[in-house]
């Protein structure tokens, strides 16, 4: 049986050798648009190697969105071509 319910997503110390690899860590501009970020082990991917939408150290599912809502804002408006400001 396998106990996924109720447990919390632990690092298991993969990212960090992902990491060792990384060029780039985390864009400046935006990130979320090109990068999926893994909350638990705070480590970015870049979604156009991702195969899939998970965390390959720790199996959370990676945020695609930052947590602030009116930075939300600025990437649906930055996804959809419209201003953030109105
Ligand atoms: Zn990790
Ligand atoms: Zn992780």
């Amino acid at each position: 049986m396998e106990e996924v319910s109720i447990m919390v997503a632990r690092c298991r110390g993969i990212c960090d050798m992902i990491r060792a690899k990384q060029t780039l860590r985390r864009p400046k501009h935006l990130p979320y648009l090109t990068h999926s970020q893994c909350r638990v082990c705070r480590i970015w991917f870049d979604k156009k190697v991702l195969k899939t939408p998970r965390c390959p150290c720790c199996s959370t599912i990676l945020a695609i969105l930052p947590r602030e809502n009116y930075k939300k804002k600025v990437y649906r408006a930055a996804l959809h071509g419209a201003s953030p400001w109105n």
